[in-house]
C-alpha cells in the first residue's frame, strides 16, 4: 500500500499568556513512501519525526494537508479504520497475560468479511459398519471440531441408526465451499460411503449500483416509491439533470437477490426510466474469528517473528529483544496494510538492537508490509531503510536511497546528520579555480566558478596520503588510532570548524605524527554556501 503524504502540517498551539510560541512540529511535507518499502524518518530529536508517524497513524490530526493510502484518503479516519499495525519504543505487553493470548489479543474482536453467497442445506448420509475397536463418542467429537474449525454453525449428527450401519449429519446455512471443505475434512477421520441431499437455503446476495435516464414525464416521485415497493434500503439515492438536459436517477442497491434485482429493474423500465450503467458487486457480512482461525494466524505470525518457543510464557520471562518481536507479532497479527514503528529499539542494548535491526528488516521482506521506521539513529536508518527522509525543524531535507543521501547530500545539514565518524568542515574558498582551506589548494576544478567562500566538507574516507601529491590539504596528525585494516588519524587544521578532524586511510599507508599533506578524493569531498548552507555542485 503506498502510502502519499501531501503538503502535511502540524501546528501545536502556544500559549501567548505564558509565553510560549506556537510549534511547527511538521511544515509542508510532501513524501510518497512507495508499496512494501521500508522507509526510514530520521533527524535529530524536535524535528517532528514522530509527529509525522502519529499523523499517518491517525493518533493526530493535522493542522493542514492529506494523507492517503493507496486510492483512498485517510486524513480524517480514526486509526482502528486505517489499518496500521503500530509498535512504540514502550511496546507494554500485558504482564498477566501469557505471549500467546498477547498477540491473540487484537484478533479477538477482528471481524472479518464474508461474501452473502448462495447457502444451502446438506444432508449427508453414511454407511458406516462399525468395529469393536470403533469409539462414537470420539467420532462425534471429531465431526464437532471439523464443524468448529469451518465456522459451520448450524449442524446436527445423528448416530441413533450407528449400530445397524448408518447415521447421519446435516449442515444447514453454508456455501458449497465450505460444504466440501467439510466433505475433505471428514475424509481424514473415517472412509464411509455417504449420499448427500441438498436444498437451496438462501440465494445469493448482491450490492448493486445503478443509474437511469429518465424520459420526459416520467414522474419521479413514483421512481422514489418503486424502491420503498421493493423494500430496498437504499442509503444514496439521487436525482439530477446532467449536462444534456436529462433527468438521470442514481440509486445504490444493498444486498439484493439477482432475482429481486431484476424484478426493479423491470418495474424502472416500465415506468419510463433507460438503464444506462450499472455495476453488480458481491454482498457481504461481517463475522469475528473462530478460535482455530485465530490460533492460526498467531502461530503464522510467532513463526515469523521466530517466537514460537515463547507461546506460554509471560512477558517477564522473555528478553528485551523477545518482548520487542512479540510486539511486532501483535501489530502483525492483523495483517495490516502499514507498520509504523517509532523507535522501535530504542530501549534494546547495543547487541541486541543489531540483531533485531536485521529482524525487523528480515520480517518487513517476508510480510511486504509497507513500513515507516522513526528513528534518530543514523546508522539504524542507513541499515534497514529502502530509503530515508532527512528531517529537520518538521522540514524534509531529503529523501532517496540511504547510499545516494551519503554520497550525495543536498546540504549541510544532511552531509552532517549521516556518517560515522562525521563528515569533517572547513571554511574554505573558491579561488582561481581551485578549492582552498587556508593555504592549501585542495584540488583543481574544471568547471568555471567565481571566487567564492564556502564550506568544504569531506568525509573521513575522503583523504589519501602519497608521497607525489601536488595538491592537498595540509594538516597535523595529533594522534594515530591502529583499527586493523584501517587507520584513524586524529589530525588538526585550523581552518576546520572543529578543533579536530578525522581521517580514515589504510593501515599500509606511511604516516608518522607531525604535519603531512593529505589528498582529496573528489567524491568524497562536497562544497556548500556558506548563506544557505545548500550544496555549490562543480566539478
Ligand atoms: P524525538 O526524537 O525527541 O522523539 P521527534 O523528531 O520525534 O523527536 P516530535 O516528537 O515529532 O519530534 O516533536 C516535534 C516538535 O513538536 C517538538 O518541538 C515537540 O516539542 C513538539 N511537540 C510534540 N508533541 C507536542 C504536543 N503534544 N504539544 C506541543 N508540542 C508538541
Amino acid at each position: 500500500m503506498e502510502i502519499k503524504i501531501k503538503h502535511l502540517t502540524k501546528v501545536f498551539p502556544g500559549n501567548p499568556k505564558k509565553h510560549i510560541r506556537d510549534t511547527i512540529a511538521v511544515n509542508d511535507l510532501d513524501i510518497t513512501i512507495p508499496d512494501g518499502k521500508l522507509v526510514g524518518l530520521l533527524g535529530p530529536s524536535g524535528c517532528g519525526k514522530s509527529t509525522t508517524l502519529y499523523l499517518i497513524a491517525g493518533l493526530q490530526v493535522p493542522t493542514e494537508g492529506e494523507i492517503w493510502f493507496g486510492d483512498e484518503e485517510v486524513t480524517n479516519l480514526s486509526p482502528e479504520k486505517r489499518g496500521i499495525g503500530l509498535v512504540f519504543q514502550n511496546y507494554a505487553l500485558y504482564p498477566h497475560m501469557t505471549i500467546y493470548k498477547n498477540v491473540e489479543f487484537p484478533l479477538t474482536n477482528l471481524k472479518v468479511e464474508v461474501p452473502l453467497t448462495t447457502f444451502y442445506n446438506f444432508v449427508v448420509n453414511y454407511e458406516y459398519k462399525l468395529d469393536e475397536t470403533d469409539d462414537v463418542e470420539l467420532l462425534q467429537r471429531s465431526i464437532k471440531s471439523l464443524c468448529k474449525k469451518l465456522a459451520i454453525r448450524h449442524y446436527t449428527i445423528d448416530v441413533t441408526n450407528i449400530n445397524n450401519g448408518t447415521f447421519s449429519v446435516t449442515i444447514s446455512n453454508v456455501s458449497e465451499d465450505i460444504f466440501a471443505q467439510y466433505e475433505a475434512g471428514f475424509s481424514k477421520i473415517i472412509d464411509a460411503k455417504s449420499s448427500v441431499e441438498k436444498e437451496l437455503s438462501s440465494e445469493a446476495l448482491f450490492d448493486y449500483v445503478v443509474r437511469f435516464a429518465l424520459s420526459d414525464g416520467v414522474d419521479q416521485k413514483a421512481i422514489s416509491l418503486l424502491s420503498k415497493q421493493f423494500k430496498i434500503k437504499s442509503k444514496e439515492a439521487t436525482h439530477y439533470v446532467s449536462d444534456d438536459g436529462v433527468a438521470h436517477f442514481f440509486i445504490k442497491l444493498k444486498k439484493l437477490s439477482e432475482e429481486k434485482y431484476s424484478l426493479y429493474i423491470d418495474a424502472m423500465k416500465e415506468k419510463g426510466a433507460t438503464l444506462i450503467e450499472e455495476a453488480k458487486h458481491q454482498a457481504v457480512t461481517y463475522r469475528k474469528l473462530t478460535k482455530a482461525e485465530r490460533k492460526e494466524i498467531v502461530y503464522e505470525t510467532a513463526k515469523l517473528v521466530q517466537i514460537e518457543e515463547y507461546l506460554e510464557r509471560k512477558p517477564n520471562q522473555l528478553s528485551g529483544g523477545q518482548q520487542q518481536r512479540v510486539a511486532i507479532a501483535r501489530a502483525l497479527v492483523k495483517r495490516p496494510k502499514v507498520l509504523l514503528l517509532d523507535e522501535p529499539l530504542s530501549n534494546l542494548d547495543a547487541r541486541l538492537r543489531l540483531q533485531t535491526r536485521e529482524e525487523i528488516k528480515r520480517i518487513q521482506q517476508e510480510t511486504g508490509v509497507t513500513t515507516v521506521f522513526v528513528t534518530h539513529d543514523q546508522e539504524e536508518a542507513m541499515s534497514i531503510s529502502d530509503e530515508i527522509v532527512v528531517m529537520k525543524l518538521g522540514i524534509e531535507q531529503q529523501k532517496e536511497a540511504p547510499q545516494t543521501v551519503y554520497d550525495d547530500p543536498k546540504n549541510l545539514f544532511v552531509a552532517q546528520f549521516l556518517g560515522t565518524p562525521p563528515v569533517n568542515v572547513f571554511e574554505g574558498e573558491i579561488k582561481d579555480g581551485f578549492v582552498v582551506v587556508g593555504d592549501s589548494k585542495l584540488l583543481k576544478l574544471n568547471d568555471t566558478v567565481e571566487d567564492k567562500k564556502v564550506f568544504v566538507a569531506i568525509r573521513p574516507e575522503g583523504f589519501k596520503v602519497d608521497s607525489n601529491l601536488e595538491y592537498g590539504l595540509d594538516a597535523n596528525v595529533d594522534i594515530i588510532e591502529v583499527l586493523g585494516r584501517d587507520l584513524s588519524l586524529v589530525a588538526s587544521n585550523k581552518h576546520c570548524i572543529k578543533p579536530s578532524f578525522k581521517a580514515i586511510i589504510s593501515s599500509e599507508d606511511k604516516v608518522g605524527l607531525g604535519s603531512i599533506k593529505l589528498g582529496v578524493k573528489p567524491s568524497k569531498m562536497f562544497l556548500f554556501d556558506v548563506n544557505t548552507e545548500e550544496r555549490i555542485y562543480v566539478k
